[in-house]
């Protein structure tokens, strides 16, 4: 095992875990209200408008481990054991779940259907948030990649702009843990500008909400922006919005970038003790599967 990949891949899980800890807080806040009430939001405290303890990570972590789960379960790919965690996820009654996933996994329940049609209002970035496990299982196997990101995508959102979004902050994140730099990343943010022009993020419009083109501008600003883990989430976060969601995305690039030993220790000491354990035994498999 390649230690500085490890320490990468944690860094990325980590990060972003760390975004939706840190971001929760304000989510759904403007930035002027986050400055008033804040000043600078930079600690895991808790509270926002789900009252959360400190450290508490929402669904953006939570339906990322209920990937991994599956794909780690399974030693490797398997679609409806992806939709069944996703659905016991559902029913385990968590703090939070979006509109369109919560639709997609009823949709599966009720009528078995793994793979909607395409639909104009799936472009939410319920899809996109998700999707680290199968960028680490697939590091040894990209290959597969593309196909296990749009399959688990698409059982809540199928939508042109989601799908272009997630394969390039997945392409983003592959590179980055697979120690390649920054440029691969750079080329993969044309590419998807390139692909649709909505996503342009220079200059940065300022919105962070739900939706993907706001939310993929918010987290490719502020990472080309940054030159720490730290500025690069605190940057991102205050910008309010879907900020735990943002903050996750932003927190998994940084992480992957950065690595583990950059994220900062109090962050890390807060962060929920078995969410922490899970991510780290996830990991451990998830970058050795197809090796
Ligand atoms: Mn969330
Ligand atoms: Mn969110």
């Amino acid at each position: 095992m390649n230690e500085q990949l490890l320490n990468r891949a944690l860094g990325a899980y980590l990060g972003f875990a760390c975004g939706d800890a840190l971001g929760a807080t304000v989510e759904f806040m403007s930035p002027k209200q986050i400055q008033k009430r804040y000043g600078v939001h930079t600690e895991m405290i808790g509270g926002g408008w789900l009252g959360l303890e400190p450290g508490q990570v929402t669904d953006d972590t939570q339906m990322s481990l209920a990937l991994g789960q599956a794909i780690l379960d399974h030693q490797g790919w398997n679609l409806k054991a992806v939709a069944d965690n996703f659905l016991a996820w559902l029913e385990s009654d968590p703090p939070d779940v979006g509109n369109t996933c919560r639709r997609g996994i009823v949709r599966y329940r009720d009528d078995g259907v793994l793979i909607g049609l395409p639909r104009e209002d799936e472009a939410g970035n319920g899809a996109c948030m998700r999707n680290l496990p199968v960028v680490l299982a697939t590091l040894n196997r990209p290959e597969d990649f593309e196909s296990w990101s749009l399959e688990q995508s698409r059982i809540t959102h199928h939508n042109p702009l989601s799908d272009a979004a997630t394969l390039a902050l997945g392409h983003m994140t592959n590179a980055l843990i697979s120690g390649q730099g920054l440029e691969p990343c750079v080329l993969q943010a044309e590419g998807l500008i390139g692909q649709y022009s909505e996503f342009a993020y220079s200059p940065y419009p300022g919105k962070a909400s739900g939706y993907i083109v706001d939310t993929v501008q918010t987290v490719l600003h502020h990472f080309f922006n940054t030159d720490s883990f730290e500025s690069c989430l605190i940057a991102t976060v205050n910008q309010g919005g879907d900020a735990d969601t943002t903050g996750a995305l932003a927190g998994m690039l940084a992480g992957a970038k950065y690595g583990l030993d950059q994220i900062p220790a109090r962050w890390l000491e807060r962060l929920d003790r078995q969410v922490v354990a899970h991510i780290r035994r996830q990991v451990a498999v998830l970058v050795q599967l197809g090796e």
